[in-house]
């Protein structure tokens, strides 16, 4: 495979971005070799800078549900930019957004617009400590909500790819106000609020974690920590940037029917554009700006050519329910089909999966934490990298990340990505 073109202009990368990329996670630390400059997507391929084709699992890291340069959103996007790209003002597209946000998703009464995923949760957080009166977050151990400086502990992915736990930058008062529990123990939370009573303003988590690779909470941990938010009038935040609107419609709290307080939002939410959001019951959410005192504001938010991105997602992903019966059984098809190979190859492995998220960990063990998700073999998972990407298959180039299907996967798609998954691990064992 010739990457000529990708190699070269990583060099040129490295003299003026730092590391080359403009988020870590690109760069290929993790599992070696040189980072691919993509030129262009449709449907289920990438395309790189030297013309080489791949079936891909990460689809922009969640948002291209419907694979890439799907037609209704590029024609929504071209319209909307017909007519400039950004106003400083409202707009009728965002009323169109929220209300149709809150159609969808069980609790939301009212909704903010953001730019991304970190602001929204950067913004949820200083809401739940405004609206409460108090300081200290819970987060959970391998749970990432963006780079915001109180969230850069014990965060996840990034950092774990990077092999550095926290970030130097984030002042140790910072760090002071963020408690951290294990994912899925309800008992270090209970001890983590007992020892802090009345002083935590929020507890924030991935609800179906995909920033440790994919851990799905146990039977009864969400419902554990909404008994504790109520009980202790703490803000429960879902951070569903990853799942919202993929594993369910209205998300993890529609497919496991547990709510929270406030929702935090992003990626197909905009569509492929950059896009995030916040939402809540209306009482919380009247104490942001300008309707209550926490400020939260910004330039692009709710940009108009973003709206129009995010609403044509939303209303197809609305009007077509199939999207989501498809989306479980490429997901089914995908994971059996790479069960049985591993079965049949000897492989110590675990999947973690529901519906179109997974990720094979290289170990034997059940991953339901950090700490366990931390056993697998990282070497291997690195050669198994680079055997599916000389087969035309591009995955998370993490361990530590979960993979994403898109609709334009089809039935032949899918026989080759199991097949190449059988041809690399029979070559790398
Ligand atoms: N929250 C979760 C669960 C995420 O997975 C991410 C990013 O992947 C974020 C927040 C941050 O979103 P963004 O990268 O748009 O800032």
């Amino acid at each position: 495979m010739n990457i000529s073109q990708s190699q070269q202009l990583f060099e040129h990368a490295k003299k003026v971005i730092p590391g080359g990329v403009n988020s870590p996670v690109r760069a290929f630390r993790a599992v070696g070799g040189n980072p691919l400059f993509i030129k262009s997507a449709k449907g289920a391929y990438l395309y790189d800078e030297d013309d080489n084709a791949y079936l891909e699992l990460i689809n922009s890291w969640g948002p291209m549900v419907l694979g890439h340069a799907h037609e209704i959103i590029q024609k929504a996007v071209a319209d909307a930019a017909q007519n400039s790209l950004s106003f400083g003002a409202p707009t009728r597209k965002e009323v169109e957004m929220a209300e149709l946000i809150i159609s969808i998703v069980p609790t939301l009464e009212k909704v903010r617009m953001v730019n991304s995923g970190t602001e929204a949760t950067m913004s949820a957080i200083r809401l739940a400590r405004g609206y409460t009166g108090r300081d200290k977050m819970i987060k959970f151990e391998g749970c990432y909500h963006g780079h915001g400086d109180s969230f850069l502990i014990a965060a996840g992915s990034g950092a774990a790819t990077m092999g550095i736990p926290d970030s130097p930058g984030v002042t140790q008062g910072i760090a002071n106000d963020t408690l951290t529990a294990p994912f899925n123990d309800l008992e270090a939370v209970e001890r983590l609020v007992t020892e802090n009573k009345q002083n935590v303003a929020a507890i924030i988590v991935e609800p179906v974690a995909g920033n440790m690779g994919l851990v799905l909470p146990k039977t009864g941990f969400l419902e554990g920590l909404r008994q504790i938010c109520t009980r202790e009038g703490i803000v429960l935040i879902f951070d569903e940037v990853m799942t919202g609107f993929r594993l369910a419609k209205g998300g993890v709290q529609e497919r496991f029917n547990v709510q929270a307080d406030l929702i935090t939002m992003g990626k197909i939410i905009g569509g492929g554009m950059p896009v995030g959001a916040y939402g809540g019951r209306r009482e919380i959410m009247d104490f942001v700006s300008p309707a209550g005192p926490v400020y939260q504001a910004g330039t692009l938010s709710g940009n108009p050519v973003a709206m129009s991105a995010g609403l044509a997602m939303l209303h197809y992903l609305n009007e077509h329910p199939e999207v989501y019966t498809r989306l479980e059984e490429i997901g089914n098809k995908i994971v059996a089909g790479m069960q049985s190979n591993m079965q049949k190859l000897g492989v110590n492995y675990t999947i973690n999966h529901v519906g179109s998220m997974f990720t094979i960990f290289f170990t034997d063990k059940p991953v339901y934490d950090f700490e366990s998700a931390k056993q697998s073999d990282l070497q291997l998972f690195a050669k198994y990298f680079q055997a599916m990407l000389k087969r035309g298959v591009y995955l998370a180039p993490s361990q530590f990340e979960s993979l994403f299907v898109s609709t334009a996967l089809t039935n032949d798609h899918i026989d080759t990505i199991i097949k190449a998954n059988y041809e690399s691990l029979e070559e790398i064992l």
